[in-house]
């Protein structure tokens, strides 16, 4: 049996004193959730305030990327040793804006998420496709080459460490969820790719589903039987609506 993992992933939002009042009701929001993992996912300069606020509390905190460099003239980057100095449990890679605006390949990615293991850092590793891939049927081989990408960096047995969250990129952000059988049957062949390679590795891989996700949706999204939880943008920014999201993982 999988545990629920709802982690939010805030992007490029928040201010110091619009996130004290979130990170405030998350924490005791998760108090009450004890069958769930909760974590938000916050911008760089406000992860001391989430380690602040969030110490002790049942919400875990970390970034929404990282380095794949250890050290070095990286100009704005920012490495796995800085997000184990504020305590960070995850961090995103391959996020599909990051992808898109960043040009990041797969192989990036998974060096990222290398990086991240290798730090103990456990990292959310996004993989989805675009609306023209799934027009034209290249879904599953879009979703299976960034997991491919990770598999050869890491190896299976390092996956084990990690988390994978399917992302359709037409989903997010748009208020178009994928439906439930669209999101099982990516989830169940992602699973299976990794169970081929190794059994225990792909039954206890959590894989959290991302893109619109909402109170209206999550109980049956979470409800899947390869959906392991979810990665949640903008209701992760509404206390409400992310703790009854968390609700929904708990029931689901
Ligand atoms: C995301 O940014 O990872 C995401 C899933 O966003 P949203 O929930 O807003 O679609």
């Amino acid at each position: 049996m999988r545990n629920k993992l709802i982690a939010g992933n805030w992007k490029m939002q928040g201010s110091l004193a619009e996130n004290s009042a979130l990170l405030q009701s998350v924490s005791a929001g998760a108090a009450i959730l004890p069958t769930v993992s909760m974590a938000v996912m916050v911008p760089f300069p406000y992860l001391a305030q989430a380690q602040s606020i969030l110490t002790g509390s049942r919400c875990a905190w970390g970034a929404q990327d990282v380095s794949e460099e250890p050290s070095g003239a990286f100009t704005g980057e920012v490495s796995v040793a800085m997000l184990l100095d504020m305590v960070c449990l995850y961090t995103i890679v391959g996020h599909s804006e990051r992808r898109a605006r960043h040009a990041e390949t797969d192989a990036r990615v998974a060096a990222k998420a290398r990086a991240a293991i290798e730090g103990s850092i456990i990292p959310i590793i996004c993989v989805g496709e675009t609306l023209a891939e799934r027009e034209a049927g290249h879904t599953l081989a879009v979703v299976h080459r960034q997991l491919d990408a990770v598999l050869a960096c890491l190896g299976v047995h390092r996956l084990a460490q990690a988390v994978l969250a399917y992302e359709p990129v037409w989903a997010i952000g748009t208020g178009r969820s994928a439906t439930p059988e669209q999101a099982q049957e990516v989830h169940a062949a992602l699973r299976l790719r990794i169970s081929n390679a190794d059994w225990v590795v792909g039954a206890g891989l959590q894989i959290l589903y991302g893109g619109s996700v909402k109170p209206s949706n999550a109980l049956e999204l979470m409800g899947l039987p390869d959906v392991d939880g979810a990665l949640v943008g903008g209701a992760s920014l509404v206390a409400d609506d992310f703790m009854a999201i968390g609700r929904a993982a708990a029931t689901a």
